[in-house]
């Protein structure tokens, strides 16, 4: 299954020349202290006449203050930096695009599903009413109101940390760059979000795999009310589609470099399917709201009633991710009563 043999014998975690990495921090992160990503890892890669930058951080002072100190050690300047990828729309990786987009004077690549407009009216509209239609949604999928009462301070004011900027090269696809970025190709990998793009270097069998695999955390994978669609279905045949790539190093945007791609991919898929079986025991005692299904499933994060509200949130989206898949596969229907969704078993 697995086509590495371009890698054997020389399989190493060690970057080599002419890519680097840049551990940007996460400060006051309004995820709370539930989130355990301290950190974004960037990259920059070397390229004709200067620098790709993947990815960019958080929009703070702290983190942009540590980005000017690496590449001063670096002796790099933001003048070198010639494009800036974006993976997808996620505060941590989209945050400072636009400042080093004016500092370098380099071009943003993006693709069109994440493109700041669209994405930046969910956190806008978040910020302005937390309380209107996002909680009836929430309410709707069966969060009780205590817990609703716990998230609009974890919520409101996202959009600041989220700039409009514009995007010089729009991304449609799996694509290979041009120009200066002939020796890459953007990668499209819908499922953590719904334009994620993972870069891959395939000269050097790099792939720079932002938030789509991940070496020991499952990547979140979450259907929320503006993202729609079956994300755990274009997730599952991302990954499907990555087991044969040659890569020998995965460079992730969080955690650790790692090698055994094909191998870490087994273990998101698996983990999917027992995930998926798990929810469909849950319905085998009758009709559930979403919240309940969560409540009934095992969580990493421990016992369900220990959980705070925002990572009961964030279970909650998951959820439903998997919910919305076994629909598609026809193995569970949805119904309305009294307002809310509930599923089970067709
Ligand atoms: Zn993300
Ligand atoms: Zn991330």
């Amino acid at each position: 299954m697995r086509n590495q043999s371009v890698c054997v014998g020389t399989e190493t975690t060690e970057l080599p020349s002419g890519v680097y990495q840049l551990k940007l921090p996460f400060p006051k992160n309004p995820m709370g202290a539930g989130s355990s990503l301290g950190y974004v890892l960037a990259y920059l890669v070397e390229i004709e006449g200067g620098f790709a930058l993947i990815d960019t951080g958080w929009n703070d002072k702290v983190t942009l203050d540590s980005l000017v100190k690496q590449l001063g050690d670096l002796g790099i300047g933001f003048t070198d930096i010639r494009y800036v990828l974006v993976t997808h729309h996620h505060l941590d990786h989209l945050g400072l695009a636009g400042e080093i987009r004016k500092r370098s004077g380099g071009k943003l690549a993006m693709h069109s599903l994440e493109l700041p407009g669209t994405i930046k009216d969910f956190y806008t509209s978040l910020s302005v009413a937390p309380s209107d239609w996002f909680s009836d949604w929430l309410w709707r999928q069966g969060m009780g109101e205590a817990d609703l009462k716990a998230l609009p301070s974890a919520q409101s004011g996202m959009d600041k940390f989220l700039p409009p900027t514009p995007v010089d090269i729009v991304i449609n696809g799996s694509e290979t760059f041009r120009d200066g970025l002939a020796d890459l190709e953007a990668v499209w990998t819908p499922g953590h979000s719904p334009g994620h793009v993972c870069i891959y270097d395939w000269k050097r069998k790099i792939l720079f795999a932002g938030d789509h695999v991940l070496p020991r955390i499952t990547p979140h994978i979450a259907l929320q009310p503006h993202v729609g669609g079956n994300p755990l279905g274009d997730y599952i045949d991302s990954l499907t589609k990555m087991e044969k790539m040659d890569v020998c190093l995965v460079l992730p945007a969080h955690e650790q470099a790692f090698t055994d791609l094909s191998g870490r991919i087994a273990e998101l898929l698996e983990h999917h399917h027992v995930r998926l079986n798990e929810v469909i025991s849950t319905l085998e005692s009758g009709h559930k709201l979403a919240y309940e299904v969560c409540a009934d499933v095992t969580w990493g994060s421990g016992a369900w009633a220990k959980i705070s509200p925002w990572d009961r949130q964030m279970s909650l989206f998951e959820t439903l991710a998997h919910l919305e898949h076994l629909q598609s596969q026809g193995k569970v229907e949805s119904f309305e009563e009294k307002g809310r969704t509930y599923y089970r078993l067709k």
